[in-house]
């Protein structure tokens, strides 16, 4: 494949862009392949990625039942942090970030990661002691975050009223290199890449069953017909209780539809991204101009992939008090995917009761930050059938043995 550069831009420039050719092949399945990922988001596309990468395996299919990226990877709010409570929390989202720094080139893919920082606010006395202590574990961890007076975050945000009557701002959990990047390049790149080494994305077919002899899995059924495999890798995200199911086995997982919005675009008028846990609403300006407004899960379990009118009311009437210029903004859109969240708020990269298969999923309402270290993580596991360093505390085994790596502060609201 071609290489993007500026050159090729003034070449085709010239030529009318006549020259591009297709991001990536829309092959028809072999019968048989060395490792099947269900599910073309950014956690399969980015496992698929490391397994050619780092292990040479390219004899891969990702598939996917809608359109590559059409799940939650291009439905969410694009925060990219690492400001984690827990070690292997800390470790994973670092990596992660580490390698959001470096990924357009990696992919030669303009993924426009922007490290334009990230606030958690302050607005309880609870919340300050709280930041306090993840900002002292983040500095033992190596992750770079401070907590910044509430005068540092009137600077860094000159519209917010840091003096509201209910929920004054007492300060932030600051991470400068933390920040956004656009989800569906991120999507897109590493498609793109997979291609490029021979992998085959089949997208538009549904896997429907799991095929299986002596306690380890043969291949797939799928609405394309049986596709063999001697590793199966399932990224499914909202939808990983429903194919375990299909696997024969049961996670401790439930699905829920999480809403966000966006309002009207306007001129630049905030440059960080910034959390507000405890009325439970985050802010962002994307490049269109528009303000990303993040709010909460739905209060049930359920598959709708929509969003709700009283999600809107209820997220924008969160975030008032403290940016007073939104009561004025109209919302323009809104739309919801469905997350998929276990009991400790932390992910699962795991072997499964089903020989030669692994489950990435649990990655619940904070996933999108994570996908490179994710997958580099699987991609160890697929490859070796043993966790790596990376997610080797992220095992389906710690329910049982009640080794929960809670992460509810950091990750049960915010994104
Ligand atoms: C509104 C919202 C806001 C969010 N904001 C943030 C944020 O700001 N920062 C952050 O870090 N995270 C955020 N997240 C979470 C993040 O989006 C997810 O954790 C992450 O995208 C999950 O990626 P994935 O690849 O695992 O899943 P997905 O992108 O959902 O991909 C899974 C794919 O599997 C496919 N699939 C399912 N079943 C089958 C089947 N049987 N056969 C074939 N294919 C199948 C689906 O169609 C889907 O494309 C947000 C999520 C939402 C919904």
């Amino acid at each position: 494949m071609r290489r993007y550069s500026a050159f090729a831009i003034a070449r085709e420039g010239a030529r009318y862009h006549t020259g591009w050719e297709r991001a990536w092949r829309s092959p028809k399945p072999k019968k048989k392949y060395d490792v099947v990922i269900v599910g073309a988001g950014g956690h399969g596309l980015a496992t698929a990625f490391y397994l050619g990468k780092n292990f040479g395996i390219t004899n891969v299919a990702i598939i996917e039942k809608g359109w590559l990226g059409g799940g939650n990877t291009g439905r969410n709010t694009t925060i990219i942090r690492s400001n984690y409570l827990q070690d292997p929390s800390a470790a994973i989202y670092e990596k992660a970030r580490s390698l959001y720094e470096t990924m357009s080139q990696d992919l030669n893919y303009n993924v426009m990661f922007s490290p334009r920082g990230v606030m958690m606010l302050a607005q309880t006395h609870h919340e300050v002691r709280g930041y306090q202590r993840t900002a002292h574990a983040n500095a033992l961890q190596g992750v770079s975050t401070e907590f910044i007076s509430p005068q540092r975050v009137k600077e860094l945000v000159p519209i917010m009223d840091i003096n509201g009557p209910r929920y004054p701002v007492l300060g932030a959990l600051w991470q400068p290199r933390g920040g956004t990047a656009r989800h569906d390049a991120v999507a897109w790149g590493y498609a793109r890449a997979c291609s490029d080494m021979g992998m085959d994305i089949i997208q538009k077919c549904e896997v429907t069953g799991v095929n299986q002899a002596g306690g380890k899995v043969t291949g797939v059924q799928t609405t394309l017909g049986e596709i063999g495999c001697d590793k199966l890798a399932i990224v499914v995200a909202g939808n990983s209780g429903d194919l375990a199911g299909k696997a024969g086995f049961r996670l401790p997982m439930e699905s829920v539809a999480l809403q966000a919005l966006v309002s009207e675009p306007i001129k630049p008028t905030i440059d960080v991204v910034v959390m507000a846990n405890t009325v439970h609403g985050y802010m962002s300006q994307s490049d269109k101009g528009e303000l990303v407004i993040g709010g909460g899960t739905d209060g049930f379990n359920n598959y709708t992939q929509r969003g709700s009118f009283h999600h809107v009311e209820e997220t924008v009437r969160a975030l008032v008090e403290t940016f007073p210029i939104i009561s004025r903004l109209r919302m323009m859109r809104q739309w919801g995917g469905i997350v998929d969240v276990t009991g400790d708020r932390s992910p699962v990269i795991s072997k499964t009761p089903l020989g030669n298969t692994f489950i990435n999923a649990g990655w619940g309402t904070g996933g999108f930050k994570s996908i490179p270290g994710s997958g580099w993580a699987m991609a160890e596991l697929v490859a070796k059938g043993e966790p790596g360093p990376l997610a080797a505390e992220f095992g389906l085994d710690r329910f049982r043995e009640g080794r929960f790596i809670d992460e509810s502060v950091a990750a049960g609201v915010a994104h």
